[in-house]
């Protein structure tokens, strides 16, 4: 019954491109002949079909042009044409009103030919909109299936559209379809060490402010008890007038790539560890060698053993940067906090590392007598990379000059260099972990990257921020602010 409902409805057809011939030529045959009954049998007059017969072909071209496209609509049209010249001629029209019979079914010809040719073009041109679209609609969703990535699609207010398998096995379990991505997480996903809130997800975020987000990292821990890192894009999808009508979500596992980093941050851990003890010890073996060289006078052996005790520092410094990056990732690098100067702690820095560049001129401009509550030691840490960058990356000759000045409530320290200076689209970049600028003139200068970002996170961890302004050529000037002491 239900399909044949469905068969008789020209509107759930809609899209279906099998128009009958057979359906509209019997209908209208047998409604003639219902017509033919009515007249002759009901109400006993031949000429009471005139009427009727209108309207009821009329009904019957637009209902079969619309179910059977164009040839259902003409073929009825022909049928009512033939039985409109039936009746003209058994009922014996003749003279006067045959011309007029004639003239009129005519005129109807047209009329029903050009509503029949209007209706069923519209219904063949929706179907091919339709299956052109479910077709466009198959395709995709081919592709979706067979990318390597993990896909989730939404409607405009966050209910799930279109799953692929892979986000299915990458996750563990079965995406349902229908469900709103707004109302929860279906797993217990982890965000920055905290259980994931719905405002987190890519996909919540580009429907929202209808901006894209890219490479948000969760952990989610699947019902087998597998952990799995998973990184997480999405944008908003706009229609022509720019309103947001659904949005695309990118899912990559990351856990291989983790697993192998952290394989790697532990073998830089305990590397460092171990070298650390033996070079502490050179140093202190070379520091004693020195001070007996002094007492033969012997100046060759002094400098050689001088070179040792330098290269020995250079290390020293590269494991201890080390061994920071490593503490910074698992966040075992401890804070003390004290109240100090941040004016003599300058001066002392310059002091030292004036002794060791002679070739540049280290100026400290606007001192000011400054008090700040944070780490001495790392402050000092932070200082003397920013310097030792500033005369790594000059020139012979060149000064560097260091101010200190007071704004709002903070210190603002900056060290200005007129060396190779920073691109624009490095200057954020060279912040991260073990960044380098890629160009041959950087790469004469030794260094692993690892300074401005253990700045940074010191910086960062003692309130306060750092960065950096600068003109390739000309140049660079580092900047970072701490908070007062009153
Ligand atoms: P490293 O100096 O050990 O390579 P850093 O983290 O201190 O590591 O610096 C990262 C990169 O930033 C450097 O390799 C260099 O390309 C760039 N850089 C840092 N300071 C300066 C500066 N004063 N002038 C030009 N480039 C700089």
């Amino acid at each position: 019954m239900k399909r044949l409902l469905g068969y008789l409805n020209p509107i759930t057809r809609l899209g279906k491109k099998e128009y009958s011939i057979l359906f509209p030529f019997f209908t209208t045959v047998l409604s003639a002949i219902l017509l033919e009954m009515y007249a002759y049998f009901l109400v006993k007059d031949a000429d009471a079909v005139g009427l009727p017969a209108i309207f009821v072909f009329i009904g019957l071209i637009i209902y079969f042009a619309f179910h059977d496209g164009i040839r259902g609509g003409f073929i009825t049209s022909a049928l009512t044409i033939g039985y409109y010249f039936y009746i003209i001629y058994t009922r014996h029209h003749q003279g006067e009103q045959l011309k007029g019979s004639i003239e009129t079914t005519g005129f109807l010809a047209i009329i029903y030919f050009i509503l029949a040719g209007v209706i069923g073009w519209l219904k063949q041109t929706i179907d091919e909109l339709i299956v052109r679209e479910s077709d466009e609609r198959r395709r995709l969703q081919a592709i979706i299936q067979q990318l390597p990535v993990g896909v989730v699609i939404t409607d405009n207010k966050g209910k799930i559209v279109m799953v692929n398998k892979r986000l299915n096995t990458m996750l563990g379990i079965k995406i349902p379809i229908g469900f709103n991505i707004t109302k929860g997480a279906l797993m217990d996903t982890t965000y920055k060490g905290k259980p994931a809130h719905t405002q987190n997800f890519p996909l919540v975020h580009a429907l929202n402010t209808g901006k894209p987000l890219v490479g948000r990292e969760f952990i989610v821990n699947r019902k087998d008890k597998k952990r799995t890192y998973i990184q997480v894009s999405a944008s908003p999808i706009h229609n022509s007038e720019n309103k947001i009508i659904a949005a695309a979500s990118i899912i990559n596992d990351i856990t291989a790539q983790k697993e192998m980093e952290q394989r790697k941050d532990d073998f830089v851990n305990i590397a460092s560890h171990e070298l650390k003890t033996p070079i502490t010890s050179m140093k202190l073996y070379v520091d004693s060698l020195i001070s007996r060289i002094k007492t033969y006078n012997d100046e060759r052996s002094l400098k050689t053993v001088g070179n040792i005790k330098n290269q020995i520092e250079k290390l020293q410094k590269l494991v201890n940067d080390l061994l920071d990056v490593s503490r910074l990732q698992t966040g075992k690098l401890v804070f003390t906090k004290e109240e100090f100067r941040i004016d003599t702690l300058i001066e002392e820095i310059i002091d030292v590392l004036q002794d060791s560049a002679v070739d540049k001129k280290i100026i400290f401009t606007k001192k000011l007598p400054l008090v700040v509550l944070a780490d001495r030691f790392r402050i000092y840490q932070v200082i003397t990379n920013l310097i030792t960058n500033a005369i790594k990356f000059s020139n012979q000759g060149e000064r560097i000059i260091v101010t200190l000045q007071k704004q709002d409530n903070k210190a603002v320290v900056s060290i200005q260099d007129f060396g190779i200076g920073i691109a624009k689209e490095q200057q954020k970049k060279i912040f991260e972990r073990l960044y380098q600028v890629n160009d041959e003139k950087v790469k004469t200068f030794p260094g692993f990257g690892m300074g401005l970002y253990i700045s940074k996170e010191i910086i960062k961890k003692n309130k306060g921020s750092i960065w950096v302004e600068s003109d390739l050529g000309k140049g660079a000037t580092f900047y970072f602010s701490l908070p007062i002491q009153k």
